[in-house]
């Protein structure tokens, strides 16, 4: 569960959280915030396909 370290995106090397840019290939890293954007549009998108599944399921187990 320890989060400290972030991988890059490009290299998949492991760097600190306060590093901004990448020390094996010096490109930026992503910023990790609670209330980044392209994390909420994930979240929501996961949620909303978890919904989606859950009434096609629903449809094939209760048919009517
Ligand atoms: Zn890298």
């Amino acid at each position: 569960m320890n989060e400290q370290s972030k991988k890059c995106l490009y290299c998949q090397g492991d760097n600190d959280e306060s590093d901004t840019h990448c020390r094996h290939c010096g490109m930026a890293l992503p910023q990790k915030h609670p209330q980044d954007k392209r994390t909420r549009i994930n979240f929501f998108i996961k949620a909303f396909w978890v919904i989606v599944v859950f009434c096609i399921f629903m449809m094939y187990y209760f048919p009517r």
